[in-house]
């Protein structure tokens, strides 16, 4: 009966790791998969995580289960950070909300909850996304549809041609954003554009989900939820997957959050209770102690005041890598203006590279990069940034 059951496709992004793992070449540079690294090229614990660990493993008094929607303090401290604390939404209680295992995970609590609760609903998302969003959102069952994004001609957002489409997304349906850092572009709208999206999604009718795995790496903690609190506005409804994966550097503990904000405190506790049951029936509670370290650590001034600082400097330095990468590829003689990836935000860099160009540097270099071009900035190091801008310079001149 099992034998019958065929492979399964790699996975366009995590399948690369796995190949570049198996990839005996000793100069092998993996820019694929959305991991920071610093300039040693390694993912680091933050100094204010490995404090909160030790006192959490001392303070420990039981293993039981946590509440379905997980440690009420933890949803708190989030939605402080996603809303800013004493918001509207806060104060009026119109937020339900679930701690989840990463931002994945919010992503298909947030489908599976759309699916089970708004019947006929079409999620649409940008072109391009994140690969895993129309594996999750699939998964769940949901229709999905794309609005366009980019402008490759000119690498920015194609603000005029994502707008008319959100014009006419017939009420009722879903449309999903990042919240910053865009990925895979690294392009976000501006805080103008944020107000005129939102305000254009409320007259329609149409249910904003943003994904928000990036806080604090595009231009500050604070400033990066300026696009959310645009639609955060009197009486609007929202959906907010966030995800400390990121900015905690806490990849594999799993952390992440749903809130969903709904238009009074009576509506958000039913929302509540739906949000609970699609929950029980997918992994009944989350796991208690990545989400434990990020509260422990938001709710101490030294810990948080550390943590601010680490992720500023994990944002100077993609920043300083964006620039440094610029400079390496005019220094290898690559033909063409770059400068238009030190404005992309997050750790991404859409590179126009084509997908034989990806192959060739994957093959003859030994550099890993998504099939759409996608380059991880955050994995350049000052060691290996000559090299990859050399590659680069040889594929495009190939
Ligand atoms: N959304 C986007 C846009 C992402 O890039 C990622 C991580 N690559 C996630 C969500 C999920 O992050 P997590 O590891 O917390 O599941």
């Amino acid at each position: 009966m099992l034998e019958q059951i065929e492979p399964a496709p790699a996975d366009a992004i995590l399948g690369l790791t796995a190949a570049f793992n198996s990839d005996p070449r000793s100069e092998k540079v993996n820019l694929s998969v959305g991991v920071y690294k610093d300039e040693h090229g390694k993912t680091p614990i933050l100094d204010c995580v490995r404090t909160a660990a030790t006192e959490l493993a001392a303070e420990a008094a039981t293993k039981s289960y946590l509440p379905i929607p997980g440690l009420v303090e933890y949803r708190e401290a989030v939605c402080d950070l996603l809303f800013g604390s004493g918001h509207e939404v806060i104060e009026g209680k119109r937020i339900a909300s679930a701690q989840t295992p990463g931002g994945t995970g919010a992503l298909r609590v947030a489908g599976e909850f759309i699916k089970a609760n708004l019947p006929g609903a079409t999620l649409w998302h940008s072109d391009p996304t994140w690969p895993n969003h129309p594996n999750v959102f699939n998964a769940c069952g949901l229709p999905l549809k794309k609005y366009p994004y980019f402008d490759s001609q000119n690498d920015r957002l194609d603000y005029e041609g994502m707008l008319a489409a959100l014009k006419k997304i017939p009420a009722g349906d879903v449309v999903l954003l990042h919240g910053c850092c865009h990925n895979p572009t690294g392009v976000d709208p501006t805080g103008q554009q944020w107000t005129e999206i939102a305000s254009v999604l409320r007259e329609r009718g149409v249910l904003p989900l943003l994904d928000f795995a990036y806080q604090g790496f595009a231009d500050g903690i604070e400033e990066d939820a300026a696009g959310l609190r645009a639609f955060s506005t009197e009486g609007a409804e929202l959906m907010v997957c966030s995800s400390f994966s990121k900015n905690f550097s806490l990849y594999r503990e799993r952390v992440g959050a749903l809130a969903i904000v709904g238009k009074t405190a009576e509506s958000a506790s039913a929302l509540q209770t739906q949000l609970n049951a699609v929950i029980r029936r997918l992994y009944s509670n989350p796991p208690a102690h990545g989400a434990e370290i990020v509260n422990k650590v938001l709710r101490s001034a030294t810990l948080r005041e550390q943590w601010i600082a680490d992720v500023a400097a994990m944002r100077r330095r993609i920043n300083n890598m964006r620039q440094g990468f610029v400079d390496g590829l005019a220094e290898a003689g690559v033909p063409g203006d770059f400068s238009f990836i030190t404005q992309q935000r997050g750790m991404f860099s859409f590179s126009g590279l084509s997908k034989e160009q990806v192959e060739s540097l994957r093959d003859e270099h030994a550099v890993y990069i998504v099939g759409s071009g996608r380059i991880n900035v955050a994995g350049l190091t000052p060691t290996n940034l000559k090299y990859v801008a050399e590659a680069i310079g040889d594929v495009v001149g190939q």
